[in-house]
């Protein structure tokens, strides 16, 4: 089965690492570790190939980093961020395309289900445009002007919220961040999560009851032999 191309792009970098939270975080690292997360879930469920548009602290224009999701094909350009306003306004909205009507779909369900994980508001799925009607967000623009399906610009939580902040600064939260977004896109195209759990609870998490002890080897194999035949595993320990 043919891969689902996606292009994950860490907003910001380089010269760009002004946006920052009011303690210790800075937005163009702290997306550029969610990302490196959902490309290793999504890579992880064997029906995706991913690439970042970048995976150092590294200057980058929208147009270029379009370019790479251009270059590699991709059906999906994912283009991460983390919010600021007030220092009051907290919660999750997810951007897409006035051009791609279709996407509103992808877009809230990715917002309601971050939104719902960290139990914080969601602001839902929004487009936003210039006085002359086109994408406000040049990722969206770019996107779209190279004819990539489907894009989104995701602001997962406001950074300059002093609570969501703490969320942001602590990196399993932001690995459950990414999981949670790359089952939002396993969904979406229609891809099964994998049922480890079951199968590790089977071979794992089981009791195991002494039925005998004895002195002579004999008589520990004949209980043995009547266990097997009543259809239980048995096995034998002994001592040295
Ligand atoms: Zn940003």
């Amino acid at each position: 089965m043919k891969k689902i191309r996606v292009v994950i792009d860490p907003g910001h970098g380089g010269e760009d690492r002004w946006n920052r939270g009011p303690t210790a975080y800075i937005e163009a690292d702290g997306v550029l570790k969610i990302s490196k997360y959902l490309q290793e879930a999504l890579e992880n469920t064997g029906h995706f190939e991913v690439r970042l548009t970048r995976e150092k602290d590294q200057t980058l224009s929208r147009k270029q980093r379009a370019e790479i999701a251009r270059d590699f094909q991709a059906d999906l350009f994912i283009s991460e961020h983390t919010n600021a306003f007030n220092g009051t306004a907290k919660g999750t909205e997810v951007f897409y395309s006035v051009e791609r009507p279709k996407d509103l779909s992808l877009a809230g369900k990715m917002s309601r289900a971050i939104a719902g994980h960290f139990r914080t508001s969601n602001r839902g799925a929004k487009t936003r445009v210039t006085a002359k009607g086109k994408d406000y967000y040049g990722i969206l623009f770019y996107g779209v002007l190279y004819h990539i399906p489907s894009v989104l610009l995701i602001e997962s939580l406001f950074h300059d919220h002093i609570k969501e902040e703490q969320i942001l600064l602590e990196d399993h939260n932001l690995r459950n961040l990414a999981e949670v977004q790359a089952e939002v896109i396993m969904e979406h195209y229609g891809i099964e999560k994998i049922k480890q759990e079951a199968e590790e609870l089977t071979v794992t998490d089981l009791y195991r009851v002494q039925v005998g002890a004895f002195q002579h080897k004999e008589n520990a194999l004949r209980l043995m032999q009547a266990l097997e035949n009543d259809g239980y595993p048995t096995y034998l320990v002994s001592p040295k």
